[in-house]
């Protein structure tokens, strides 16, 4: 074993965040001691039920079974997002998670679509099967065979937040990681390098280690309060600061997808489980009062409310280092953007596997933590331009927040994304992007961004060949969706929880 080897990680947080490090941190070698510090009066944000299609893939390096996953935190399938009022009032499309079409001799799919838009050729939504199914409440997973069109379906997940902390823990608890229960009064600090040397509870048990994660939420008790790794904050882009949050009764049917709805001053999320709807309403104190945002949610809920509204702040940003000598922020801890693409849990997941790729030794290298940095920062950055897109391409101007932010400078890079994809329709990912080309065409296109015109190179094709293709295309994710089991019986029939 190298003698430089790390032996203890402590993680401080039982939040998702630190749930799932504590359960991806198994994979590290048995000489490796993992313990997880939380502290129950203080408890955890209790929201995030929403996720993108990546997390099918840290439940498969985990081991972890599907069906067993779904059942265990009344879980649903999401096949993408509907957005409701967002380009003008009235507006609705989906963001799915699936392709549109399939590109057509080297041209995007969408591109011949934007050539026949105007004669006849439907909507955009009409060509992606995650779509059709989605409007009809169908779900089946994707089929291996890239053949038939039902290899283009994705698909993540809706769950309960709180058990699916839970169920993490008990797959992370029987794999050796060791949960102490506490509330941290003090981080102690080498006088030497300030690298973490402990934590001291408040009951005065200290607890060493080599390397900390801070998964302690918006509060970064380690990494900010400790480290002051530095907060850029990005409510001028995004001035949404506060939520709040409501379980409404279930209803009929069970939609297979989060739904958004753009509101007066911000926005409203409907997430379906098993047993329960949940519901929130992210808003712009600047714009609007406590009092009426809570009005907004209670009135557009569509089952009886369960509890009471709860109520969340937060300031939208990134931590500057969220690697930082011997420790690494996770989650909340790490910065926060709003939860309108479900993309937090993903960060986590993406940090974990950073983290692991760039897992150190007590040499703490900063060529690892620098390159954790950047990729972090790389990754917000796009996340946060995808966000704002959904702001600023509003038509919407019937009150001061939708004026405010149609109206408001944006990044650099992204106002050069929406002129590129203006003058002719066109996309260009960078790197290692996280939303797709489809992603963000659903987004411009249900947002009525209009190209000026389209790729000539989809002008090679013969108008009546493309318009038989587009139509046969179109009958067959009609067909195929319709053939699909509605979500309500594929659960019932796969992973249906007890208690639903
Ligand atoms: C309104 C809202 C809606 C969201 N919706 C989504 C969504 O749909 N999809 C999505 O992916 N994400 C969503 N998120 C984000 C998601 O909730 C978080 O990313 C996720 O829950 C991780 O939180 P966390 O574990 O970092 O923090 P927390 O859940 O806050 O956990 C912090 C942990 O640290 C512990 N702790 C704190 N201080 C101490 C101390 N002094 N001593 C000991 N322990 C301590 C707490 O007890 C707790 O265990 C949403 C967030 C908000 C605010």
């Amino acid at each position: 074993m190298n003698p430089n080897q790390i032996r203890e990680v402590l993680i401080v947080g039982g939040g998702t965040a630190g749930w799932m490090a504590a359960a991806a941190l198994t994979r590290l070698p048995p000489g490796v001691r993992v313990r997880l510090v939380e502290s129950e009066e203080i408890g955890t944000v209790g929201v995030g039920e929403a996720t993108i299609p990546p997390l099918a893939s840290f439940n498969a390096l985990l081991g972890i079974n599907e069906a067993d996953f779904l059942r265990s935190t009344q879980g649903t399938f999401k096949l993408g997002i509907e957005f409701v009022d967002w380009g003008r009032r009235g507006d609705r499309y989906i963001h799915p998670f699936g392709a549109f079409g399939m590109d057509l001799e080297g041209v995007k799919f969408h591109q011949y679509w934007l050539r026949r838009r105007q004669a006849g050729a439907g909507s955009l939504d009409d060509y992606c099967l995650s779509a059709v199914a989605a409007r009809l409440n169908r779900f089946t997973p994707a089929s291996p065979d890239p053949r038939t069109v039902l290899s283009s379906l994705r698909h993540a997940y809706h769950f309960d937040a709180g058990l699916y902390a839970a169920y993490l823990r008990r797959f992370a608890e029987a794999r050796g990681v060791e949960r102490i229960e506490g509330k941290v009064a003090q981080v102690l600090l080498r006088p030497e390098d300030g690298f973490v040397d402990a934590v001291v509870l408040t009951d005065g048990r200290r607890l060493d280690a080599d390397f900390f994660i801070d998964c302690t939420g918006f509060r970064g008790l380690l990494i900010e309060q400790a480290l002051g790794a530095g907060y850029e904050d990005w409510s001028r882009w995004l001035p949404c600061d506060r939520a709040l949050a409501v379980p409404s009764a279930r209803v009929e049917p069970l939609t297979p997808y989060t739904r958004s709805t753009a509101d007066a001053a911000g926005w409203r999320w409907r997430i379906p489980l098993q047993h329960r709807t949940g519901n929130g309403h992210v808003y712009a104190s600047g714009f609007t009062s406590d009092a009426a945002a809570e009005t907004a949610l209670l009135d557009g809920l569509d089952g009886a409310p369960l509890a009471e509204p709860r109520a969340l702040r937060f300031t939208t940003g990134r931590r500057r280092q969220q690697w930082v000598k011997n420790c690494v922020a996770l989650g909340l801890s790490s910065g926060f953007l709003e939860p309108l693409e479900s993309t937090s849990i993903h960060l986590i997941q993406s940090g974990v596997s950073k983290l692991l790729a760039l897992f150190p030794d007590k040499a703490f290298d900063p060529a690892l933590s620098d390159t954790f940095n950047r990729l972090s920062q790389v990754q917000f950055e796009q996340i946060r331009d995808f966000i704002i897109l959904h702001y600023k391409a509003t038509q919407r101007d019937d009150t001061a927040f939708w004026r405010h932010v149609s109206q408001m400078p944006i990044p650099e890079t992204l106002a050069r994304r929406i002129e590129l994809f203006r003058a002719g329709g066109r996309i260009f990912r960078e790197g290692d992007e996280l939303f797709s080309e489809a992603s963000w065409v659903a987004v411009l296109i249900g947002q009525n961004i209009q190209p000026q015109g389209h790729d000539p190179l989809a002008d090679a094709m013969d108008e009546g060949a493309l318009d038989q293709r587009l139509a046969g295309l179109r009958a067959v994710i009609d067909k195929t969706a319709r053939a699909m089991p509605t979500h309500e019986a594929f659960i019932a029939r796969h992973c249906a929880s007890g208690a639903a």
